[in-house]
């Protein structure tokens, strides 16, 4: 960066920033958090040099935080006010940013949550994924491969129509994308587009796919990035899942493919139906038999069900289809350009989530139904009667939960403690705004995310 654009940047931040100030005697801090049930990352601060240690000592946490909901309240808990957990940081999930605009470092590690004798908590999030990973992993060493596409609105450009791809709508943003682009390429992820969506002063932004854990680390800290990239700016990037009852949802889509022990792929075959291989056919049926119960998990707010409603390229049934946007399950196209190798590029589009999920518990409880899919043998519709057999999606988030409670298996995915968490969790969530009208729920989320 030269130096005038440094400073230029600086100027217009310090401007922007209330609580920024040039000259002070500072000191790094580093965030050591997790992305809780609601999706949100909550965690503590410590000096930078102290992390090194943390690792060994922990960071105390309180059970019943995981209860904290979406608007900050703690309804019910089975936790009460007993009990202490750790939070681990992992330093292979560490991001350290430097905008080189003179403001703090974006510094944050994310977390395991442990017992003090260093056994997993029961309601840890990370953990949730692992374990749904290492069933899949138990099955002939199957990998997942991952990336989670995201949409958000930025609220640095005017509000004027769509943005609908178009270029003007991606330079009115000014140099924000950049600066994102280049927080992102720090924390040692792989852009690789960023533009400007179909709704108001919507984006999208996707990085190249991880394995396993790190899909989910991925997934936080291109959410995160955004909006502390926005902050500089003096403005947010939301995550909310719509915005505007008459507008079209923020979606987080996640694209899963499976891996085998040496890396290779192993859901690409031209020959059967869908291109699927016969496990990807297990795999997705096992996804598309649970995803009305898996609503519960990945789009778990009251206005996700504003957004999967018709017409918005947004689900509304269970079923999988083929480069079809308002399908749930979307199997995207491959490109046969020259040296492509469509074995690698092959996927399949997970599209009923949203950020109010956290990655760990969206992606863990799909790949729980996925691997059930696999342990059964279980068969997809033929493409002439997918969207005929097709269950319709939860129409409310307090559907979608009945969903998930009535599931036996789910009690498996999660364990007692943490379903009986989550449940009541979700629905002191819902307690907040079930009287609050569609405009106004929106309204309350578009703060939050
Ligand atoms: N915004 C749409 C959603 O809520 C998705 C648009 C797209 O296909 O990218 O999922
Ligand atoms: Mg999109």
């Amino acid at each position: 960066m030269t130096e005038r654009r440094r400073r230029g940047l600086r100027s217009s931040a310090a401007a922007l920033l209330a609580n920024e100030r040039q000259g002070l005697i500072r000191e790094e801090l580093a965030f050591i958090g997790t992305c809780d049930v609601c999706g949100q990352v909550r965690g503590k601060g410590v000096p930078a040099t102290e992390l090194a240690d943390r690792p060994h000592r922990g960071v105390g946490w309180t059970p019943t935080n995981v209860m904290i909901n979406a608007f900050g309240i703690i309804g019910q808990t089975p936790f009460g006010a007993l009990g202490d957990v750790m939070m681990v940081p992992d330093h292979s999930a560490e991001i350290r940013i430097d905008y080189e605009d003179g403001g703090p470092i974006e510094h944050l590690v994310l977390a395991d949550i442990r017992e003090a004798d260093g056994s997993p908590w029961s309601c840890c999030p990370r953990e949730f994924l692992r374990l749904a990973l290492a069933r899949l992993e138990k099955l002939g060493g199957l990998r997942l491969l991952a990336g989670f596409e995201q949409e958000f609105v930025y609220t640095g450009v005017e509000a004027q129509g769509g943005n609908r791809y178009w270029i003007d709508a991606f330079r009115r943003q000014g140099s924000f994308g950049e600066a994102y682009v280049a927080a992102l390429r720090q924390a040692g992820l792989e852009p690789e587009t960023f533009l400007a969506e179909f709704g108001v002063r919507q984006y999208e932004v996707t990085c190249a796919p991880a394995l396993g854990l790190a899909a989910a680390d991925q997934a936080i800290f291109i959410r995160e990035l955004a909006r502390a990239t926005a902050h500089r700016f003096g403005h947010r990037a939301t995550f909310s899942p719509i915005l505007d009852p008459d507008g079209v949802g923020n979606g987080v889509h996640i694209h899963v493919s499976l891996r085998d022990r040496e890396g290779r792929p192993v859901t690409f075959d031209p020959e059967r139906p869908y291109r699927l291989s016969a496990v990807a056919e297990q795999f997705t049926a096992g996804i598309l038999h649970h995803m009305p119960a898996l609503c519960a998990v990945t789009a778990p707010s009251t206005i996700s069900y504003i957004r999967m409603t018709p017409n918005r390229w947004a689900p509304t049934i269970a079923n999988v289809g083929v480069q079809d946007r308002a399908a749930s399950l979307r199997i995207c196209p491959t490109f046969a350009g020259p040296g492509s190798d469509p074995a690698r590029q092959f996927n399949i589009e997970y599209r009923p989530a949203d950020a109010a999920a956290s990655p760990y518990l969206a992606l863990g409880a799909v790949v729980q139904a996925g691997c059930e899919g696999i342990e059964k043998a279980m068969r997809l519709p033929s493409p002439e009667e997918a969207e005929r057999s097709a269950k319709p999606l939860p129409r409310s988030l307090e559907q979608a939960l009945e969903l998930l409670e009535a599931t036996a298996e789910a009690k498996g995915w999660f364990g007692e403690t943490l379903l009986d968490a989550y449940l009541k969790h979700k629905r002191s969530e819902i307690a907040v705004v079930e009287k609050l009208s569609p405009a106004e729920q929106c309204e309350r989320y578009a703060q939050l995310y």
